[in-house]
């Protein structure tokens, strides 16, 4: 599903690149956490990956094609939701699906044939957002804004997921549902997901494998297997105690 092949990426005016000879795969349905300190690069590879950033050298593969710019099947989320204010939970939720067909799912303009079931409702539901449909951004909690978000990426019934500190700014209890809620999406649509996050615990939830980087520049990717991610009670288990205590230590939190 992904490849990158001797990537090297550097910023202008960089002095170190972010990104140096970095080789990496993961295959299709796997549930990857990204995690590193601040600054190692997490976002720049997410930025990679949708095709917002290309590498200063070598390549980027998404399903077997070298990205050259975001591809319409792979869906992004960031922290801040990216919501309109002045449109309704139903507008905001429809509008990826305006977009795509407005350029077509080749990035051009719309053969008419794709104008078809714009329907979000079966998202709305799918959330819990029926209720929700007709209210504005600014009356909802922080939970249901990303509910409203996560409901509009994939009603365009994405195959990749890439998501940016997605619940970062929740309280607890509404970022350990939403875990939740996305660990079960992911099992439903068999979807591959890259989230990027600094947060240990939430990357030992959400990550079946963890891709850990430190400080710039990274050249090998280190990556921990985390089968029992996705289990029932695995956040009680001592197996989840201990990965989350030994990625302390080595990130240098503890
Ligand atoms: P993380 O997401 O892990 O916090 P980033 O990918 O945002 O890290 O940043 C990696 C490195 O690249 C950092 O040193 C950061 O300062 C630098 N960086 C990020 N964005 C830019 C930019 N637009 N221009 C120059 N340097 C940047």
């Amino acid at each position: 599903m992904i490849k990158l092949l001797s990537v090297r990426f550097a910023y202008q005016n960089a002095l170190t690149p972010v990104f140096d000879d970095f080789n990496w795969q993961a295959k299709r349905g796997e549930a990857w956490a990204v995690l590193g300190p601040s600054g190692c690069g997490k976002s720049t590879l997410l930025y990679l990956l949708a095709g917002l950033r290309m590498p200063t050298k070598g390549q980027v593969l998404v399903d077997g094609s070298v990205l050259t710019r975001p591809r319409p099947q792979t869906g992004l989320i960031l922290q801040d939701f990216g919501l309109l204010p002045w449109a309704t939970v139903s507008q905001n939720a429809v509008l990826g699906f305006k977009v795509r067909t407005f350029y077509g799912p080749d990035g051009k303009h719309a053969p008419a044939a794709v104008k078809a079931n714009l329907s979000v409702d079966p998202w709305l539901e799918r959330l819990g957002l029926t209720a929700e449909k007709h209210k504005f951004p600014g009356q909802l909690s922080g939970g249901q804004r990303q509910r409203v978000a996560i409901a509009r990426t994939l009603a365009l019934n994405p195959d990749l997921l890439l998501m940016d500190e997605p619940f970062s700014s929740l309280d607890a209890p509404t970022r350990e549902g939403l875990q939740q809620l996305t660990l079960e999406l992911l099992q439903e649509n068999n979807l591959t997901l890259v989230m990027v996050t600094h947060a240990i615990e939430e990357a030992v939830i959400l990550g079946r494998k963890i891709l850990l980087l430190g400080q710039p520049p990274n050249r090998q990717p280190e990556i921990i297997d985390n089968p029992g991610s996705g289990q029932p009670e695995y956040r009680d288990s001592p197996e989840y105690v201990r990965l989350v205590r030994d990625l302390r230590r080595r990130i240098g939190e503890g």
